[in-house]
């Protein structure tokens, strides 16, 4: 089994999911006692708000790449970075390390892709709805058709990440906004909705969507845990 190493706490509300997801899916797929290989790495996520908000991707990027290197030395055999928005910074991170980072948005997109489904609704921060490295990577990468809701609706998703789900707030009535929302993405044509914030999930689950669910969260710890455990490893 490869060791794994996460760089999360961006936020940790949704890293300790993928903490407990990789375990029980090692447990699941080994049996007895096993459990995952890990070595994580948790941001201080005020710091990483921060420097988001002041558009400094280049001191953040320095951020990662540093909490990487660490990782690597520290054994890790294949990274796995606990935040959509932050795989804007996923070259930096590859650069500065020779072992593999597990891009979530191909982890996502090859699910969307076995589903069969060509156009999907994309939830997640606005740097992750608005900016090309993550839509771009979907579209040009997994040949999907990418629907994101309209500015005043994307500006809600977005504060009720940041002045909610992140601080571990789970509010009915954001669930009812977010499912609004998603119907909307349904009726303009989207056959799937995409979770593209880890933290989504905490708030909105599969039963809430009238479509095909795709929850980054599960679906990137999983496929970490299929390369953990790949033949060789
Ligand atoms: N965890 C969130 C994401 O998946 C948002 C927090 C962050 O900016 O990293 O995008």
């Amino acid at each position: 089994m490869k060791r794994i190493g996460l760089i999360g706490g961006m936020s940790w509300e949704s890293s300790i999911e993928y903490e407990r997801i990789i375990n029980e899916e090692v447990r699941r797929r080994l049996g007895g006692t096993h459990s995952a290989d890990l070595v994580i790495r948790s941001f201080n996520f005020a710091i990483i708000e921060q420097l988001q908000e002041a558009g400094d991707w280049a001191t953040a990027g320095d951020l990662l790449a540093s909490a990487a290197r660490d990782l690597e030395q520290c054994g890790a055999q294949l990274l796995v970075l606990c935040t959509n928005t932050m795989h804007r910074l996923a070259p930096e991170i590859t650069s500065a390390v020779t072992i593999p980072l597990l891009h979530i948005a191909d982890a996502t997109g090859i699910h969307v892709q076995r589903a069969g489904l060509g156009t999907v609704g994309l939830l997640g921060t606005k740097y992750t709805m608005e900016a090309e490295f993550y839509a771009g990577r979907l579209i040009k990468q997994h040949n999907l058709d990418i629907r994101t809701p309209a500015e005043a609706e994307r500006n809600e998703v977005h504060r009720i990440i940041y002045d909610e789900l992140v601080r571990g707030v789970i509010n009915d009535d954001s669930r009812q906004r977010y499912i609004d929302i998603v119907n909307t993405l349904v009726a303009h044509g989207a056959q799937g909705i995409i979770a593209g914030c880890t933290e989504i999930e905490l708030l909105l689950g599969a039963d809430d969507v009238p479509v095909p669910y795709f929850p980054t969260t599960r679906l990137h710890a999983t496929a970490a845990v299929d390369l953990a455990l790949a033949s060789g490893s």
